[in-house]
């Protein structure tokens, strides 16, 4: 691949390749930008069959960790890494502190957090390096597990839909179609289910259904039948790519709004959706809670913070849907105007991310 010729096109600032051959260490990090901050971004590992393969994902999701944050109203900017190895064979204390140091090195400028393959565990040990980690265990003063907040989150960003197309936010009055009752997908069940929602649920896993079916009192739906569920609200919680050209023409919801990444496969499909009259909520937006509790490590982490700014949802999803109806564009253009405005209006304001500095942590 022509590495300059990608970085050029999605606008990345900085791509460093660390390599340390004691640890076995090899890993990418991608700093999309640091307009707004530090550039904050996953730590995935993966076994990628190519290098390319490992340089093209960490350039996609970078790019989308500034947009997250820019809509988020949180002053950081977007990164992501990938570790190129096997997440149950090839970890090692040597390896993350290793990578811990080259973190560290950036002075800043990358805060990593846990990811696909990676663990608080694994943070813990970057930190032994470096305070530029977040997603330690609570036990350890960090803010653990984020999911139950991206799940709170995305009820927030649920319930300004339901006002914005029915006038009303009670969910005893409508019923949802969840896909995947992993973390996300097990605690926005629950939520659902603690306000009265009618809750269809599927899975691969037929325990964590059983799980959500036994403690909450969803109603278990086959993995291929999701789809085709007549409820007011499709919950994409599993996938990305969920919303494509054969699933789209099956839905029977009136709104999708989930906490999966990347829900579209590609976003002519939100505009098929707009012109279909189902309200979509974008991913990135109302999918931001885990990312808003994280990051409060950087502060000084609380719950009841994490709560209270994860609450902000409700009025970005609304805002976007506002922008839309005015503008008459679909939401997802919809958000990405409202973050690229807040990306160029707010680092005009600032003074450029000097590494090093911690005055630009949030
Ligand atoms: P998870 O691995 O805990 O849960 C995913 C669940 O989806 C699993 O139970 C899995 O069995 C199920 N699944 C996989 N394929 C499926 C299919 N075809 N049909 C139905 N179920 C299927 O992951 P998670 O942390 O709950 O994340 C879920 C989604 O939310 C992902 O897209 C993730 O990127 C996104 N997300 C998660 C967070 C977070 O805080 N964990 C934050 C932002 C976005």
């Amino acid at each position: 691949m022509n590495l300059f010729e990608s970085v050029g096109r999605l606008g990345h600032e900085q791509v460093v390749f660390f390599h340390h051959a004691e640890s076995g260490l090899r890993c990418i990090i991608a700093i999309h930008s640091t307009r707004l901050g530090p550039a904050f971004g996953g730590l995935r590992m993966w076994p990628y069959v190519s290098e390319d393969d490992a340089v093209r994902d960490v350039l996609k999701h970078s790019r989308g960790m500034t947009y997250k944050a820019a809509i988020a109203g949180l002053d950081l900017g977007g990164a992501k890494a990938v570790l190129i190895g096997n997440p149950e064979t090839d970890k090692s204390e040597a390896l993350f502190r290793a990578l811990g140091r080259f973190i560290h090195s950036l002075g800043g400028r990358y805060i990593a957090c846990e990811d696909v393959g990676t663990s608080s565990d694994d943070m813990e040990l970057i930190r032994l390096e470096t305070p530029y980690v977040v997603g330690v265990p609570e036990v350890n003063g960090g803010s653990g597990d984020p999911s139950r907040f991206t799940a709170l989150g995305t009820l927030h960003g649920i319930r300004a839909c339901l006002e914005f197309k029915y006038g009303h936010a009670d969910l005893q009055r409508v019923s949802f179609a969840v896909q995947g009752a992993g973390q996300v997908g097990y605690h926005l069940v629950k939520l659902l289910r603690a306000h009265g929602a009618k809750v269809f649920v599927t899975d691969i896993a037929e325990d964590r259904v059983e799980q959500v079916v036994d403690e909450f009192g969803a109603e278990a739906v086959p993995m291929s039948q999701i789809y085709d569920v007549e409820a007011t609200v499709f919950s994409p919680c599993a996938l990305g790519a969920v919303i494509n050209e054969d699933t789209l023409p099956r839905l029977r919801c009136e709104i999708v709004a989930g906490g999966a990444n990347n829900q579209l496969e590609s976003d002519e499909l939100g505009t098929e959706l707009e012109r279909r009259g189902i309200l979509y909520a974008p991913d990135y937006a109302i999918n931001a809670g885990g990312l808003m509790s994280s990051a409060l490590e950087l502060q000084g982490y609380s719950v009841a913070r994490a709560e209270r700014r994860v609450a902000r949802i409700h009025g970005i999803i609304a805002r976007i849907l506002e922008l839309a109806s005015e503008e008459k564009i679909p939401t997802w253009q919809a958000a990405q105007k409202l973050a690229e405005a807040r990306l160029a209006s707010i680092s005009q304001t600032k003074l450029p991310f000097v590494a090093g500095s911690t005055s630009r942590a949030v």
